[in-house]
């Protein structure tokens, strides 16, 4: 049994927060799931999962407090009437039974929320359209707007207090909440006493502070949360200007501030555009201001950043959104002396991703990440076996890693095997791409679980044909060989391979292998994920002239879903690579490649020295194919059982190879799976339309 390094004693400490106290320094601060109000019970046991791993402190998402602002189709936490109460008293029990306290983040979104379901017409500090490009407009609002704001703010507060939450928010962050939007002179043009001076535009988030305080101050913390700065120079808030005077004149009011940066893109920065701890010069100076304990947020997974953070006093809690979904037992494992198990987030968003595509929260690091209820996975524990039995896995990809962790962890015997030297497949060779270094933690968090398991056997530089896996007569084989990106061209707007000429044909592949790539280059981008403009970048800096085409609006568009999208995009046009989108490739000459515009057809042809083919990937299922057909002539005699998993199953997401062998692993040997899990039916309402019952039908 391991013990807690004395070093990191200071994140134990109980903080008290207003008429609470928290039992250490770490703090789940609200974040999105892609469950809230529509999947409850899973976004309940998502949350217990972290108390249980050790947050002291564990909130929910943005929480809609009336129907004049909800997020629709965004799936946030609801609480407009007392038939809320209950879904959300199931978090707060179940975040209880675990010794943390529990917060929840009220909102009211303004000119934020187009209110596409309750088609009420939304509010703002002034006349102005949407955000978004919702073809509607946002009112400025009346005093008495305000007024019954409050009242909705201070309802609500009383519905949470009641729910058993122990701290309630008033959410003046991301440029999202309307609070916010009366701070920030852009917004708020109004000529009232909510309008022109800092002391004017304060008032209405000083009126809810107050309002709430007033309503459950004696049993719930009050805490705000607040973008201090929004990167945008003096168009926005900015720390050593009006941000910092609106902390300085509110310090003492909330029992606690729980501080970042906005917009969300800026707070929730991936790895590629930012350092652990990133948002500190935010942050530093504000607890000289206030008595009153502050959160802070920075991708945090490194214990000794967190006391440094402590003991430099940037901040009393240690916030955290990315790392707790990463490893929800974080705080468990320092304390256990267990570091070296900590599952550290890589920055990528997936998880973000999942909140934009409206769907349970995934983590590329977490498999186990929404599945807690609806699959009652657990991120430290999987079912024991009770036979052992020998097990194969070919490939130590991501897929192939987490297989054998798993299977491992089960209590099977493992071998795995691969062909190169280096273990982690596909991610150890992207993770030397610009920006994308943090993603060796996928690979490096696996490796050492496996070395510290005794069952394991790893065999590297070990390539394995159909006639060794025989031999090795395992009785469960998994094969997890991957794919590699094609060269025909082949994806999602060509569906016939390109014509073969003199011009050199590329792919990553090559890229990454060293590859020497002819300047100029016409790199096609028909995957719109990460790996073109990082192929870009790469090539930039080695002096390559690049021409980015791409049958999309923008470059990298599904990253606008991991809020990267405009930073590529900068960074691209910034390198001088030549973005010419809205465009596919109909043919390759010797020196040339021929786009044609998406919308009219229309052609031209782009002199090049070398095509880059960035389109889709092709599994590699050889093995599986071979091994299928040698079972299928010997009539599976043997009795292995066989499994493709990852990307040679079907090539996708890191996240979802690593899910795939998670899965796979997890699930062996089960009773005959099931494709269903648990889910939440809404009860049926009342319905005043005449009815017969079915079985009266003719
Ligand atoms: P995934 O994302 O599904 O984990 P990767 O492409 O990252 O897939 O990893 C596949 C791994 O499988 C690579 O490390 C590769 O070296 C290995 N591999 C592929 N074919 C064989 C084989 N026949 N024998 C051993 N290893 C193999
Ligand atoms: Fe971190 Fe990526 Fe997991 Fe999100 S999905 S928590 S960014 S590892």
């Amino acid at each position: 049994m391991r013990a807690r390094d004395p070093r990191f004693d200071i994140l134990f400490e109980p903080v008290q927060i207003g008429p609470v106290k928290t039992r250490n320094r770490f703090y789940q601060v609200p974040h999105c799931n892609g469950m809230g109000h529509v999947h409850p019970s899973a976004m309940a046991g998502m949350r217990a999962v972290k108390a249980e791993g050790g947050w002291g402190v564990v909130c929910t998402e943005e929480c809609e407090i009336s129907p004049l602002s909800e997020f629709s189709p965004y799936i946030e936490a609801r609480l407009w009437d007392d038939r809320d109460i209950p879904a959300l008293a199931r978090m707060a029990q179940a975040v209880h039974a675990h010794g943390s306290l529990a917060g929840i983040e009220l909102a009211f979104n303004g000119y934020s929320a187009p209110n596409r379901f309750s088609r009420e017409i939304p509010w703002a500090p002034s006349d102005t359209p949407v955000r978004g490009y919702d073809p509607i407009q946002a009112r400025a609002m009346t005093l008495a707007d305000i007024r019954q704001l409050r009242q909705l703010h201070r309802a609500a507060a009383l519905r949470a207090r009641d729910a058993g939450f122990d701290i309630i928010y008033v959410y003046a962050g991301h440029d999202l909440g309307l609070p916010f939007h009366f701070l920030t002179p852009r917004n708020n043009r109004r000529q009232d006493e909510y309008g022109g001076a800092v002391e004017n535009r304060l008032r209405l988030l000083r009126e809810l502070i107050e309002d709430t305080k007033d309503a459950v101050g004696d049993r719930c913390a009050v805490a705000v949360r607040l973008a201090i700065d929004e990167r945008m120079g003096r168009e926005g808030l900015e720390r050593q200007g009006d941000g910092g005077e609106i902390f300085a004149t509110l310090a003492e009011l909330p029992d606690l501030w729980d501080v970042n940066v906005a917009d969300w893109s800026n707070d929730s920065m991936t790895s590629r555009f930012s350092e652990e701890g990133f948002q500190e010069q935010f942050l530093l100076g504000l607890k000289a201001l206030t008595t009153k304990p502050v959160v802070g947020v920075g991708r945090f997974t490194s214990p000794d950043a967190m006391v440094s953070q402590v003991r430099r006093g940037v901040m009393d809690l240690i916030g955290a959104a990315r790392p707790s979904i990463a490893d929800p037992f974080l705080p468990e494992k320092i304390d256990s002396g267990r570091t070296d198990e900590i599952r550290e987030c890589i920055g990528c968003n997936i998880c973000v991703s999942s909140d934009h595509t409206m769907t349970p929260v995934r983590c590329t690091q977490n498999p186990t990440m929404g599945e807690e209820w609806r699959r009652g996975w657990h991120p430290e524990r999987v079912p024991r076996i009770s036979e052992p039995a020998r097990t194969l896995v070919v490939g130590g990809g991501p897929a192939g890693l987490e297989c054998a962790r798993v299977l491992a962890e089960r209590g099977y015997d493992v071998a795995l095997v691969d062909a190169a030297r280096d273990l982690g497949g596909r991610v150890t060779r992207e993770a030397r791409l610009p920006g994308l270094s943090a993603w060796i933690r996928v690979i490096d968090y696996r490796l050492e679980a496996l070395r510290r398991l005794p069952n394991v056997e790893i065999y590297q530089e070990s390539p394995v044909g159909a006639d060794d896996v025989r031999e090795f007569d395992a009785d469960h084989v998994f094969v997890a060989t991957g794919s590699h990106w094609r060269r025909d061209g082949l994806g999602r707007a060509l569906r016939s391979p390109l014509a073969q000429t003199a011009l050199p044909v590329i792919t990553p592949d090559d890229v990454m292998a060293g590859g020497t790539i002819p300047s100029p280059v016409v790199l096609f981008d028909d995957d719109h994920y990460y790996m073109g403009s990082v192929m870009a970048e790469l090539l930039r800096s080695r002096g390559v002239e690049v021409i980015f085409v791409t049958p999309a609006a923008d470059v990298a568009t599904w990253t606008h879903n991991t809020l990267e999208q405009s930073r590529i995009q900068r960074r691209l046009i910034e390198l001088d690579v030549r973005i010419v989108a809205s465009h596919s490739i109909t043919g390759v000459g010797d020196d040339h490649v021929t786009l044609a515009c998406e919308y009219t057809g229309r052609t031209h042809d782009v002199p090049a020295a070398s095509l880059l083919l960035v389109t889709s990937r092709a599994p590699q299922r050889s093995l599986y194919d071979a091994l299928e057909a040698q079972s299928q002539q010997t009539g599976d005699a043997s009795g292995t059982s066989l499994h493709l998993i990852g990307d040679g199953l079907a090539p996708g997401t890191i996240a979802a190879a690593v899910y795939s062998g998670h899965r796979a692993a997890r699930e062996l040997g089960m009773a005959p799976q099931t494709l269903m899990f648990r889910r939440e039916i809404p009860a049926l309402g009342e319905f005043p339309f005449p009815v017969r019952p079915s079985t009266d039908r003719q």
